[in-house]
């Protein structure tokens, strides 16, 4: 039986004769369904027209994204540390290619998403290198496909290994998730941010939403929570969601002003935007 991938959003679905009705992520007002109607692809007819590429970003640390892009076209970034290969974030697409190459860099300890918008087909991830998914245990009803692989984690943080560090910011998605990486940056620090932290095409500031697509804000206290959470961890480097949204330097003083900036403005009362 094939297991669907909405077009839009890029989730794998469990395994079914018939294509689902619906796709609840997409269905919902974080997201969307296009004019033109639900639409459904596979895993094979996917790889009959797409491939996956890799950069390395810096030393321990290779992106991976599909082209032409696919579904929200995020890239997804495999972390060497001491314990082997995390996977942050994922991709719908998982071909015999990037099988071989992530096997030859010594295959996947675990999986780690930072919401469902990037789930992907991440049980195809898991099932390939036999590594557990951790997902955030806030975002359960947005998993589409179920699989003993996913281990969901309660509360702030939890450690993948030594100075990799999974911090739930809430946000975006109540399991909205970030990953520190203390010796990341070349040694200044990185965070890798997804949509919860997002990297603007300016890369002086971040921003924060419940909505990209449809331009929906978060709150004042949501954001400031995300900075609190953030203030006890270190980082100079961004790695956001796609392979051009990198923060190169300054990244936690970054953080810091785009936080007050976004509070600043959403608390306003209009004033601002009449000078
Ligand atoms: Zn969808
Ligand atoms: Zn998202």
């Amino acid at each position: 039986m094939p297991a669907f991938i909405c077009i839009t959003c890029g989730s794998q679905f469990s395994p079914s004769e018939k294509q689902p009705g619906r796709c609840p992520i997409c269905d919902e007002d974080r997201q969307y369904v296009p004019p033109s109607g639900q639409s459904w692809t596979t895993l094979q007819d996917l790889a009959r027209r797409h491939c996956n590429s890799f950069r390395e970003h810096e030393a321990s640390l290779i992106g991976i994204g599909t082209v032409p892009a696919f579904a929200i076209g995020q890239r997804a970034l495999l972390l060497k540390t001491d314990k082997g290969n995390v996977l942050w974030d994922c991709l719908s697409l998982l071909d015999e290619a990037t099988i071989a190459i992530v096997r030859a860099l010594g295959g996947l300890i675990g999986i780690a998403i930072s919401h469902p918008h990037y789930y992907a087909s991440m049980v195809e991830w898991a099932h390939a290198f036999d590594a557990p998914i951790h997902l955030h245990a806030s975002d359960q009803q947005w998993v589409m496909r179920s699989d003993p692989a996913i281990k969901f984690w309660d509360g702030d943080t939890l450690p993948l290994a030594r100075g990799v560090t999974l911090i739930r910011c809430g946000g975006h998605f109540a399991g909205g998730t970030v990953l520190h990486w203390a010796e990341g940056g070349e040694g200044r620090g990185a965070l890798l941010s997804g949509d919860i932290v997002q990297v603007l095409p300016n890369r002086n500031f971040v921003s924060f939403m419940r909505s990209y697509p449809n331009f929906f804000p978060l709150s004042a206290p949501a954001v400031e929570r995300i900075g609190a959470l953030l203030a006890p961890y270190a980082f100079d480097v961004i790695y956001g969601a796609w392979f051009d949204r990198i923060v190169p330097r300054d990244g936690k003083a970054i953080v810091k002003r785009s936080i007050a900036r976004y509070v600043a403005a959403i608390q306003g009362d209009g004033s601002a935007e009449l000078n």
